[in-house]
C-alpha cells in the first residue's frame, strides 16, 4: 500500500484547543482515499486522524473493499518507498501481490500476514495478480519503528500458520504480538497486539487485553457497538488505557481489527510513504528515491534496493510542502 495522494500534507489542526485530559474512548471517522490509477479503488483511511494519530505504535490504517476486481485493474500499487515503519498486509477476500528490494515475491491470502519492516529504506509494490478471485477486501496498516530500530535492515516475511483461540460467539487469529496468552511469531519492535476477530451476528464478546496497552476496533463488514459507540466499517474507536477486557456487539456476522500498543512517545513526521523523526529525515529520503528513481544503476549500495521482478514505472515522490514538516505527537494533547 502506497499514500498516493498528489499533495500529501501534514495531518493539520484546524479545530479550536482544547484542554483537558485525552478522551477515554474516541471514534475516528475516516477518510476516503483513492488509491492508484483513474479507476482506483476507495479505502478508507482513519489512522491518522486529525488529533488521534496513533494506536500504540500502529500510525496508518487503511480498510477496503470488498470490491469487484474482476473488471477493472484492482489494487495497483508500482514501486514505491517506505522507511521507518512495517506494513501489516492482511486480507479478508481476495490476493494480493507484493514484490520488494529485497527479491521477496509472496500472494498474500486471507488469514496470512504479510509483514515487511522498512527499517531504512525498502521499495516494494503491491498488485491485485491476473488470476485472482473476484472480490477483494482487507486492510493495510503501518507500525512505526521506535527510535533504536528505525535504521536498522528491511526485513520481510510471510505467515500462513498464525496462533488462534475461539471465544463463545467468534474465532481469533492473533496477527501481531500475543492476545490472550497466544502469541504470534511475526516481529515486533515495540509491546503491541494486532488481531482479527470474526464475531457471529447477534452476539458479544468480550476480550482480555493488556491494561497498559491503548486499542482500537476496526469493523470490516458490519457494524459493531462497543463502550459506548456505534462503529461503521472504515471507522475507528479508539479506547484508552487501564481497562482489563475489551467488549463488542455484533449486528451481524462481521469481521474485526484489534490493534493496540503501549503509548508511543516519540513524536514523528509523517510525510508520504515515510515515518521519520524530522524534516531533513524526510528530505533525505525523498531525494534518495528522486536520485535512484531517475536512473542510478549501481547494482547494490541503494539506499532502496529496486523491485526487479515488477517491470512497471516506479512512483514519484510527490513535492514536498513548502514549509518544514513538524514532528507531532500520538495525540494533539498529548
Ligand atoms: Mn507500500
Amino acid at each position: 500500500m502506497s499514500n498516493v495522494e498528489p499533495h500529501p500534507t501534514e495531518q493539520r489542526v484546524c479545530e479550536a484547543d482544547r484542554s483537558g485530559p485525552e478522551p477515554d474512548t474516541e471514534l475516528l471517522e475516516p477518510r476516503e482515499v483513492p488509491l492508484g490509477g483513474p479507476r482506483a479503488m476507495l479505502v478508507h483511511r482513519a489512522l491518522p486522524g486529525r488529533n488521534r494519530r496513533m494506536v500504540g505504535a500502529w500510525c496508518f490504517a487503511d480498510v477496503y473493499g470488498p470490491a469487484d476486481v474482476s473488471t477493472g485493474p484492482g489494487m495497483q500499487v508500482p514501486p514505491h518507498p517506505h522507511i521507518g515503519l512495517q506494513t501489516v498486509s492482511w486480507l479478508v477476500q481476495g490476493t494480493v501481490h507484493h514484490l520488494d528490494g529485497l527479491g521477496s515475491d509472496q500472494l498474500v491470502r486471507p488469514g496470512q500476514l504479510n509483514l515487511m519492516t522498512a527499517g531504512n529504506g525498502i521499495a516494494h509494490s503491491e498488485r491485485t495478480p491476473e488470476q485472482a478471485p473476484d472480490l477483494l477486501q482487507g486492510a493495510q496498516l503501518w507500525v512505526a519503528l521506535p527510535e533504536h530500530d528505525r535504521e536498522g535492515p528491511a526485513h520481510f516475511e510471510h505467515h500462513a500458520d498464525l496462533p488462534g483461540f475461539s471465544l463463545p460467539g467468534a474465532g481469533v487469529t492473533v496477527i501481531m504480538g500475543e492476545l490472550h496468552g497466544h502469541r504470534s511469531p511475526a516481529r515486533t519492535h515495540t509491546p503491541l497486539v494486532g488481531a482479527e476477530i470474526v464475531i457471529e451476528a447477534g452476539r458479544t464478546v468480550t476480550i482480555p487485553v493488556q491494561a497498559a496497552f491503548e486499542h482500537g476496533l476496526l469493523p470490516l463488514d458490519a457494524p459493531v457497538h462497543a463502550h459506548g459507540h456505534r462503529v461503521v466499517p472504515g471507522s475507528l474507536l479508539y479506547l484508552g488505557t487501564g481497562r482489563d477486557t475489551v467488549q463488542f456487539h455484533a449486528e451481524e456476522r462481521t469481521h474485526l481489527l484489534l490493534i493496540g500498543g503501549e503509548p508511543f512517545t516519540e513524536d514523528l513526521v509523517m510525510w508520504w510513504n515515510f515515518v521519520g523523526r524530522d524534516h531533513d529525515d524526510i528530505v533525505r529520503a525523498r531525494a534518495d528515491w528522486e536520485d535512484q528513481r531517475e536512473g542510478d544503476d549501481r547494482d547494490s549500495g541503494l539506499r532502496f534496493e529496486p523491485v526487479r521482478a515488477d517491470h512497471g514505472t516506479a512512483l514519484p515522490a510527490p513535492d514536498l510542502p513548502n514549509a518544514r514538516l513538524r514532528p507531532r505527537p500520538r495525540h494533539r494533547d498529548a
